[in-house]
């Protein structure tokens, strides 16, 4: 497939999925995609799947309809999965996936191992929104397609600044705003906006963080009792790793929370020459070059070890 507009006139139900824990980029390709299939496909029944989401993302178009249940299904006619680098990140909608009876996956993540029938991966796409319009006839790109995609390119750019972001980037960004994306509203409601439990779990995260390996590396923990004492959740913590990495000096960033069943999530961020993906990878998780994660069985503390060790033997070489 060189354009969703391939898919045939008359294709009857489609389901689309994301990866657990919706991020920006996810949450806006799913529903990009379904906004832009009510555009070309408008007589197709599309239903999207994921596990509940921030509110923030609430004025997205058909953010309401999105379904987190996942009752039993007739084999859809197409599937698809968005931003997703496996088939376990899929969680509980894979069934959906699995029985469908085309499979097509469109992502950016360089981990990713082309778990599709069809694949359209771009490790150097900024996001899968990005993905997504090359994928698109720019003038069916209505304004609600456009809030989408701008929003996911957005988070996975961290507002522009991380090294994915290209010229091409921003010629689609900028498209996107011509089409009637919002760019402040968007940035400030949906990115920089915190609460003040999330502002105060950055606080502990940055008050407790720690420098390893003289210096190039800086790692903070969230403990279940920081979660109790700050009465937060897991949905609270995004960008803390980000704050983390931008400490003078630091190559890699570590940020771990304590998750149910004795695992913990880790994220790590990279500046110079360290791989984190390769690290992700190596713990069953995934992701980019300069940010990836995991989740690992383990107490914190032994994580944090071989993690350290791991960015270690690559500063070494
Ligand atoms: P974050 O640290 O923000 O959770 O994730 C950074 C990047 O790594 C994202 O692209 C995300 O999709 C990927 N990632 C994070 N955790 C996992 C994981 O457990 N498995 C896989 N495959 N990818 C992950
Ligand atoms: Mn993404």
């Amino acid at each position: 497939m060189k354009k969703i507009d391939e898919l045939p006139e008359n294709v009857g139900r489609i389901v689309i999925a994301g990866h657990i824990h919706p991020d920006g980029d996810c949450v806006g390709s799913c529903l990009g995609l379904k906004n832009y299939l009510s555009v070309i496909r408008p007589r197709a029944q599309v239903d999207i799947y994921l596990e509940k989401f921030s509110e923030d993302f609430g004025f997205l178009q058909g953010a309401g309809e999105v379904c987190h249940e996942l009752p039993e299904r007739e084999p859809y006619d197409v599937a698809f999965a968005l931003d997703c680098s496996d088939t376990e990140r899929l969680g509980d909608a894979v069934k959906y996936f699995t029985a469908a009876k085309r499979r097509i996956c469109i992502d950016h993540h360089i981990t990713n191992e082309g778990f599709s029938d069809e694949n359209i991966i771009c490790p150097d796409a900024s996001s899968t929104c990005e993905v997504l319009y090359s994928l698109m006839e720019d003038s069916f790109v209505n304004r609600a397609v456009a809030e989408c995609l701008y929003t996911g390119i957005v988070h996975d750019t961290g507002v522009f600044k991380h090294s994915n972001t290209k010229e091409e980037t921003m010629r689609i960004a900028g498209r996107l705003i011509t089409k009637g994306a919002d760019p402040s509203y968007i940035i400030d409601e949906t990115f920089y906006k915190k609460t003040f439990a999330q502002n105060k779990a950055l606080a502990r995260a940055l008050d407790t963080a720690e420098l390893w390996l003289d210096g190039a590396v800086i790692g903070s923990v969230i403990t279940e009792k920081d979660f109790e004492e700050l009465g937060i959740g897991s949905g609270d913590l995004d960008g803390i790793v980000d704050q983390l990495r931008v400490t003078d000096g630091v190559e890699a960033a570590v940020f771990l929370y304590e998750a149910p069943e004795g695992k913990c999530k880790v994220s790590m961020r990279a500046n110079g020459s360290v791989d984190v993906s390769r690290i992700a990878r190596e713990f069953g998780g995934g992701g980019h070059v300069k940010a990836a994660g995991c989740t690992v069985s383990g107490g914190w503390r032994e994580i944090i070890d071989q993690i350290a060790g791991r960015i270690a033997e690559q500063l070494e070489h």
